[in-house]
Order: structure tokens, then sequence, then C-alpha cells
């Protein structure tokens, strides 16, 4: 069993999936939702910074399939991301919770630019930062981006809220009838296995940095607060 782990900074990643509750677009009793509990860990004293996808706008990589020029795709699919903060934003501010947004893109009448130190500064005042436009370059992915800000602004956690899978099976659950939810594994087992719970760029930079990974199901209404209160739902991943 892992040791239980209760974080003092974290960063959490909130997939684009999530937001749409599957379809395309917004929907806002999830982000509301979603805001209820980042405001009710933020209350308790936990930092909290979000990173956010942007799946239910645009992939990249969808639309390459489709023709489209790789690059200016993915700059499309980062630009989703931010309508995904301002959404969040929005819901937070109403919770009473104080909020920013930082964009690796730069569009200075919605959010601030990505400032490492500010961000930390605005952390430690209480306020949730919201981190958009993945790293603001094709070929990136918003999960390797999560690891990356973490890393950045020394969080001691990453918390993978994911949609459709409550955390790391021996197999692929949707396809394998045996795979089995494992309590607990290793960066280096979970990329051996190939098992593709979130990007294998993520998984090598927490690895490397040995930063633990909780991937736990966005189901629910306090899968969040429970992740933070450092309860053992998921499955916990170390180095
Ligand atoms: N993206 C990118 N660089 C980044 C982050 C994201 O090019 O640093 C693009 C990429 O096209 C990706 C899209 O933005 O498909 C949405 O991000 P992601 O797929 O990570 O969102 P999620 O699947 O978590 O909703």
């Amino acid at each position: 069993t892992p040791p239980t782990m209760r974080p003092r900074r974290v960063v959490l990643k909130l997939s684009g999936e999530v937001f749409g509750g599957g379809d395309v677009g917004v929907e806002p009793d999830i982000v509301h939702s979603l805001a209820k509990q980042i405001a009710t860990v933020t209350r308790r004293g936990i930092q909290v910074a979000v990173v956010v996808g942007g799946g239910n706008f645009f992939r990249g990589a969808e639309l390459q399939k489709r023709g489209m020029d790789r690059n200016r795709a993915d700059y499309m699919g980062m630009l989703g991301t931010v309508m995904n903060c301002l959404a969040l934003q929005d819901f937070l501010e109403k919770e009473g919770i104080e909020t920013r947004v930082q964009t690796a893109i730069t569009m200075a009448q919605v959010a601030e630019p990505y400032l490492p130190l500010r961000a930390i500064r605005h952390l430690e005042k209480g306020r949730v930062v919201i981190f958009g436009a993945g790293a603001g370059m094709p070929y990136f992915s918003t999960d390797t981006v999560t690891a990356q800000r973490a890393l950045e602004i020394h969080a001691d956690m990453v918390l993978m809220s994911k949609n459709g899978v409550d955390g790391v099976y021996t197999a692929d659950p949707r396809i394998d009838p045996t795979a089995r939810k494992l309590e607990a594994i290793t960066f280096q087992e979970v990329l051996q296995r190939g098992l593709r719970v979130a990007d294998q760029a993520a998984f090598s930079l927490c690895q490397e940095n040995k930063l633990p990974m909780l991937v736990f199901g966005a189901e629910g209404d306090d899968t969040i607060v429970r992740a933070c209160a450092g309860e053992r739902i998921g499955t916990l991943i170390t180095a």
C-alpha cells in the first residue's frame, strides 16, 4: 500500500473532456462542481495550481488527420484550453476564491503571461493559478506541461484527474476485461508496460525528478477534495 500523501502545493490537471462532460464546449454545471471542490481545498490551505486541457474543443493531431497543418492545428488546441481557463476562473471567483489565469501564449486582455515566480507569489497569497495555452509550443501536450509546471513552481505532487477511468490499470479496462486497478506503481513500470493513462513524456519528467503523481477519476463531486486530503483514491505513481 502506498504512503498517505497530504500535499502542501499541487498542480491539478483537468482535461478538456472533463470540462465538456464528453461533449464539445463547456458544461457549466461540471465547471461549477470543479470550482467548488478547488475552493474547498484552497480554504483548507492547500495551494492549488491548475493546468487545463483543451480536448473538448480541438486536438491538433485529430485536425492534422483531417488535412490541417499540424502546427496551426496545435495552436488552435492551445487556444481552446484558454476558454476552459476562463470558465473555471469565473466559477472560482463566484466561490469567493481569487484566481489568476496565466497563459503560455500572451493575450493581455484576458490573462497574465506565464511567470513562474509570480505564480508562486499568487499561490502563497491563497490565490488559485490557472495555467492555459499549454506550453505555447506545438507537439506538446497539457499532460507534459502539468509535470513541467509542477517542477518549476516546486509543487510536491501532480494530480491527474481523468474522465472515464479511476486510476492506472494493468491493461486498458475498456478493452481487456481482466484488467486490474493498481493502488500503487512506479513510473518505470508504467513506462515499461506502456500504460497510457497519461503522456509518456509526463511520466518521464516526473520519474527523473522524483515527483509523485496521483491518477484518479474525475467522476463524483468530491474526488479532487479527497485526492488533496491524501486519501488513497486512484493510483499513486512514484519514482
Ligand atoms: N497543445 C499543444 N501544445 C501544448 C499543449 C496543447 O500543441 O503544450 C495542443 C494539442 O493540439 C492538443 C490540444 O492543444 O491536442 C489540447 O490539449 P490536450 O490534448 O493536452 O488536452 P486534453 O486531452 O487534456 O483535453
